[in-house]
């Protein structure tokens, strides 16, 4: 499953003839704003939306040809959509890969290409610091189908290689991670598992498609849920699964077109609209994000604060050769405990109380107390969050705004 079209930027490479007009060789801006762009015989500029569930043939040889593959028509809205389509393809554009499927959420994009890959008797290994529900996938509802796992922690590369057993099917990670802000080396951790025989799945709903390519680090399966940066804007739900052909055609559709996990053409066609800024909105997020997280470093109250672009990130150098931007979200130690971090929510009067991320409305939450409630007080002790972290998505007001906002909450 290695060696995607257009995932390997390598100059000397000329086997792939340079077509200004083929979409694959489109820059990045581009992609977003024309990628899957197919346009009905009305001409409209914007995608149009097709809201429908079926599909009418002009004569039954017709259908009968769809069912049977042989003409590659529209069938039904849970196989596939206009609108869904076009969404897809953009997506796959933008991360250079063989194949994308749309999923109703993210969770929905994680079940499935790990579901869909794995069987009974079958193993998991998996970095300790997940996103609340995929760590709840992992620990307690594959195990319900006989499929074991192991968690480690996703810097120390040698515990990945303790880990793999001959039975490990697949590898699944998250970098950086919620909300302690750890990066994985993705190039590293990909050749550990190759070599040991298993399938990278990476979630890289923190970095979006933008910042971060695994793909170009050999990871096999890239996952997004749409809901966060993509749609950025705080309106629906959606995911992704991005792939090479082979594993989507063999694995992962058969898997979710008879589960029914299905992006709603409507969701599409919004998520579509936010692929066209994605990459205005992350920039400048990440920029903004980057001077609230150094101003942050020099406020009294302030114990510490987790960024992966700033100087004092303790994996720098990985940050930056590994993400082209830090993302939009500051992590911060505040000197005190629950109380007081709640002391400071109340004070905010910009910043809006919320577990969402990657929004233009700046959000904040405690972890502890909200995404990582169920993890347990153990297991958040181990991956490092406390009762006075506070998880901030910086979003797209003045930056001086936010700042100001922050800073008499933390000092008032
Ligand atoms: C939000 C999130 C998900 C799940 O996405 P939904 O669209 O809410 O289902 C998965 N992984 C990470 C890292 C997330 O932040």
């Amino acid at each position: 499953m290695q060696g995607f079209p257009g995932s390997k930027v390598d100059p000397q490479d000329q086997s792939v003839e340079f077509d200004p007009t083929a979409p694959e060789h489109w820059g990045e801006a581009t992609k977003l704003v024309r990628g899957g762009l197919t346009r009905s015989q009305f001409g409209e500029t914007s995608e149009a939306l097709y809201l429908n569930s079926g599909f009418v043939y002009p004569d039954a040889e017709t259908a009968a040809a769809r069912f049977a593959g042989e003409d590659d028509g529209f069938v039904y809205s849970r196989y596939g959509n206009p609108t869904v389509g076009m969404f897809e393809e953009r997506l796959r554009l933008l991360e250079g890969a063989e194949a994308c499927f749309a999923t109703a959420s993210g969770m929905s994009a994680v079940y499935g290409a790990l579901a869909c890959q794995l069987k009974a008797g079958d193993h998991v290994v998996a970095s300790r610091a997940l996103f609340g529900s995929c760590f709840q996938i992992i620990t307690n509802i594959l195990p319900r189908f006989g499929i074991t796992y192991e968690l480690v922690d996703g810097k120390d590369h040698d515990a990945w290689r303790a880990a793999l057993t001959e039975n490990t099917k697949c590898v699944f990670l998250e970098t950086p991670s919620n909300p302690t802000l750890e990066v994985i080396d993705l190039e590293a951790v990909c050749e550990i598992a190759r070599s040991a025989g298993a399938r990278i799945v990476v979630d890289n709903v923190f970095a979006s498609p933008v910042l971060q390519k695994p793909l170009t680090y050999g990871a096999d399966v890239v996952v997004y849920s749409g809901t966060k940066h993509i749609d950025g804007q705080g309106r629906c739900l959606g995911g992704a699964v991005l792939s090479s052909e082979e594993f989507k055609e063999k694995e992962l559709k058969p898997f979710l077109r008879h589960t029914g996990p299905a992006l709603s053409p409507f969701n599409a066609w919004v998520l579509l609209k936010g692929l066209e800024t994605l990459s205005l909105r992350i920039r400048h997020q990440s920029s903004a994000a980057l001077e609230v997280a150094s101003q942050l470093e020099t406020v009294t109250g302030v114990e510490g604060v987790l960024y992966p672009h700033l100087d004092s990130h303790p994996q720098a150098g990985l940050c930056r050769k590994q993400m082209s931007h830090g993302g939009s979200v500051v992590t911060f130690r505040i000197d005190g405990g629950r109380e007081r971090a709640f002391d400071i929510m109340r004070r905010l009067s910009i910043i809006d109380i919320s577990n969402n991320l990657g929004d233009s409305k700046s959000l904040i939450t405690h972890p502890a107390s909200t995404t990582h409630r169920n993890i347990g007080e153990e297991e958040r002790a181990r991956v490092g969050i406390g009762e006075n972290m506070l998880r901030l998505s910086v979003g797209l007001e003045e930056t001086s705004d936010l700042l100001a906002d922050l800073t008499q909450a933390i000092t008032g």
